[in-house]
């Protein structure tokens, strides 16, 4: 079948690298792709919100599924936009439909949906300008630090964690009245801090059962030692040495099974991946965030731990048989490093030419903010490739990665060099 990735990041490069693998795959596409796709597929360009560009490409190439990476196609209905579409409806897409794509496009919508469905979680109010004084009073009922989230998609710059309660009063009213974050903060969750350690479980599901991928845990901050300012990832490991099989346990049967369950109630179709981004407070695990679809970096530690066919589990996504398809995953571990433009996750430049990727050996290079420019491949966003190993042990799959490291270099490159050290 023709195939075609919808993003140009890590991840879609990890999703092109492992469908070109399977059999099943004839032609693969990637719009609009970076220049590690364009070594492996087609690269079209095309906008992965250009709904009727999308359509001409499935049409004209004769594409039979399409696999969304990114959030803001699914929260702005590329599903539904197929469904509705005879010439597109029998198209099988990975993604879910936009009514449950409000998991992760409105905290407000997935904090009511685990309260609904007995799923642990932060405690919570949420709060519009009408009422911006009753959530300076919730505020004073809570302990530091304060934890103040807007509904809507902010590009993961949407939640601020305060110490100090005039300075979350003041936030508050930024948010909801200033309109900090435009029309994402017209709506403010404010939840309880949850203290512990951090680490995310990604499930497929086709809406009726689900399977299970890999743990993985991802590093925000662009400083080392978890400092500075969030990022979109630095890097991440997989699996998480701290999730042992009783954590994993009560992860499936206190979360992720009432969370299938959830939807099937709620009558939210759902055929694509689940990202639950968990904290584990004492021995239990509660969930931060849902996102409807792979993380990034976590799905180039995840996806190249899988060793049954995705075409194949994508296959049996769509057509509602997931039960019957078993998942093998590689016992090695993975771990990846993400190399950046100096300056981001603030201002960098770009065009910076990448050398040394052509003597990897032991490491597997996503390519990320990177594109070909007269046959050299230049830097072309913040981040720029995530340099994936594996390993007996992450701490060995973390020093491949090191390793390949010193040979790669641009012009102001940086990355941490603590990724894994706190596990
Ligand atoms: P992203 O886009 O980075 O995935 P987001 O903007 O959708 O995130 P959340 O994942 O809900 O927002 O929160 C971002 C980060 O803030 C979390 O990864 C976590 O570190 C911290 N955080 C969120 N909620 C809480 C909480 N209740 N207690 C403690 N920390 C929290």
């Amino acid at each position: 079948m023709n195939i075609l990735v919808l993003g140009s990041g890590g991840r879609e490069h990890t999703f092109a690298w492992k469908i070109s693998q399977s059999p099943l795959c004839n032609s693969l596409f990637v719009a609009p792709g970076n220049s590690g796709t364009a070594s492996i597929a087609t690269n079209l360009a095309i906008g992965v919100t250009d709904f009727e560009a999308i359509k001409d490409a499935v049409i004209t190439k004769n594409i039979s599924l399409v696999v969304v990476g990114p959030e803001d196609p699914l929260v702005q209905g590329i599903h539904d936009f197929f469904l509705k579409d005879n010439d597109l409806k029998s198209i099988a897409v990975i993604g879910p439909q936009q009514a449950a794509a409000e998991l992760e496009g409105s905290k407000e919508f997935a904090k009511e949906f685990m309260m609904r469905h007995n799923i642990p979680t932060a405690a919570y109010q949420s709060f519009t300008k009408t009422n911006v004084e009753e959530g300076y009073t919730f505020l004073e009922t809570l302990q530091p630090p304060y934890v103040l989230k807007a509904d809507g998609l902010a590009a993961g710059k949407g939640v601020l964690i305060l110490n100090d309660l005039e300075e979350a009063k003041t936030e508050l009213k930024h948010m909801l009245v200033d309109s900090k974050f435009g029309n994402a903060s017209a709506k403010v969750v404010i939840e309880e801090f949850l203290d512990g350690i951090e680490l995310s479980c990604f499930v497929l599901t086709d809406g009726k059962d689900y399977k299970i991928l890999p743990t993985a845990k991802d590093y925000k901050r662009i400083g080392e030692g978890d400092t500075g300012l969030n990022t979109g990832g630095m890097g991440a490991v997989s699996p998480v040495p701290f999730a042992n099989k009783s954590f994993l346990d009560k992860i499936e049967n206190q979360i992720v099974k009432p969370t299938v369950e959830g939807l099937k109630n709620d009558n939210l179709p759902y055929v694509g991946f689940i990202f639950i981004g968990l904290i584990k407070v004492g021995d239990d695990p509660k969930v931060i965030e849902y996102n409807v679809r792979m993380g990034d970096p976590e799905t180039e530690v995840v996806l190249p731990r899988l060793k049954t066919d995705l075409v194949a589990v994508f296959k049996a996504m769509a057509n509602g048989t997931l039960a019957d398809v078993t998942i093998e995953i590689d016992e090695r571990a993975a771990t990846t490093i993400m190399l950046v433009s100096g300056g981001y996750p603030e201002s960098y430049e770009k065009g910076k030419e990448i050398k040394g990727v052509d003597t990897i050996k032991d490491s597997i290079a996503f390519h990320a903010g990177a594109q070909f420019i007269d046959d050299k491949i230049m830097t072309s966003g913040g981040r720029v490739m995530a340099i994936t190993s594996y390993g007996e042990t992450y701490q060995e799959a973390i020093k491949k990665s090191y390793q390949t490291i010193e040979n790669l270099s641009f012009d102001k490159m940086y990355y941490r060099k603590d990724i894994g050290f706190d596990l």
